[in-house]
């Protein structure tokens, strides 16, 4: 049998692999990626061939990862996170169909959103709702209904892509629509570089959050109305009160 492991390597530190993924890597003789995310990992698997495409060219990567499967050699396709959010999964599955003899695996990694609520302390506890920016995919009237209606549904929601190079305003319009639903006072946080050198976060208001500068290695976290700061961590309540935790 041909395999490709479409894998999450987790956050960035290989501490974050999980034993399953480690032992996919182990097992695959490619490893195929966008090269940031392979300089994560050449330490550890410095005698592996590597196979990589720039930025903008995932779909020719995904060709790439199936094409070294197909010829015979177990490749892994390297996501940062986890493949199925905002990664490689959906693209290689769908390309996958004129490769009949491959057969694909995904394989789970810890995403931004929960190495990041973890660094926060505890923004994710109750319903959630997880929105990207990046409108190079999605047009802005699609993401704008999405934050209106889950700003709207009161959710914690999670932001991936705020900003890149080109795309700098997207946060502040973001915050301009919830805004609409939300008090300006509503806590939020942000995380940059989780698991990773530099890693850095914050809290502040939405208010204050529509200023803030994120870039493409920033999470951004929106609480609901019943989120709070609690000994200077971010914490949405689970919605019973602290002395019933133990039961
Ligand atoms: N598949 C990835 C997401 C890719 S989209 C995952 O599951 O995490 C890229 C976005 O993810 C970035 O713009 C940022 O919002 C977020 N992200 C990825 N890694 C991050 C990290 N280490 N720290 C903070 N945010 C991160």
């Amino acid at each position: 049998m041909k395999h490709l492991f479409v894998v999450g390597l987790g956050p960035g530190d290989t501490a974050y692999l999980t034993p399953q993924v480690r032992s996919a890597l182990e097992r695959s003789q490619v490893l195929c990626g966008y090269g940031p995310y392979l300089d994560l990992i050449r330490g550890e698997f410095p005698e592996k061939e590597y196979l990589s495409t720039p930025m903008t060219q995932e779909l020719a990567r995904c060709r790439l990862a199936l094409e070294s499967a197909d010829a015979g050699k177990t490749t892994s396709m390297v996501c940062s996170g986890d493949p199925g959010v905002y990664g490689m999964a959906g693209p290689v599955l769908q390309m996958a169909e004129e490769f009949p003899e491959v057969e694909v695996q995904v394989l789970p990694g810890v995403t931004a959103a929960l190495s990041g609520a973890a660094l926060l302390g505890a923004p994710l506890t109750h319903d959630f709702a997880v929105i990207s920016l990046s409108d190079l995919l999605t047009s802005w009237e699609v993401i704008e209904k999405r934050l209106e209606m889950a700003a709207l549904g009161d959710f914690s929601l999670c932001l991936y892509n705020p900003a890149s190079r080109r795309r700098r305003e997207n946060l502040r319009r973001a915050c301009q629509v919830l805004l609409r639903h939300k008090g300006p006072e509503t806590v939020c946080g942000w995380v940059r570089n989780a698991g990773r050198a530099g890693e850095r976060c914050g809290i502040m208001t939405l208010d204050a959050l529509k200023d803030f500068q994120a870039d493409m290695f920033t999470t951004i976290f929106v609480g609901s109305s019943a989120t709070r700061v609690v000994g200077g961590r971010m914490v949405t309540p689970r919605g019973y009160g602290v002395k019933k935790c133990g039961s």
